[in-house]
């Protein structure tokens, strides 16, 4: 199954991709960005947009 990962390293918090998301899937919060798969539909929006290259859907 795909699933959307992190890069935690490369993630310089820019909240860009929470904006992007029309599903509501990403969030920052203190401790970074959080994702909830089971609301991702997968659409690539996300890791085409991030900057540094920190978000990859992948196998699981
Ligand atoms: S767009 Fe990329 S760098 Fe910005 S918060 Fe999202 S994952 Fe992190
Ligand atoms: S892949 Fe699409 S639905 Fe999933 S978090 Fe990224 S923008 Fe949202």
């Amino acid at each position: 199954m795909e699933q959307l990962r992190l890069k935690r390293e490369l993630c310089g918090e820019c909240g860009g991709c929470v904006a992007v998301c029309d599903y509501e899937v990403l969030e920052l919060a203190n401790n970074g960005l959080g994702i909830k798969d089971n609301l991702c539909v997968k659409c690539n929006d996300c890791v085409i947009f991030c900057p540094s290259g920190a978000l990859e859907i992948a196998d699981e």
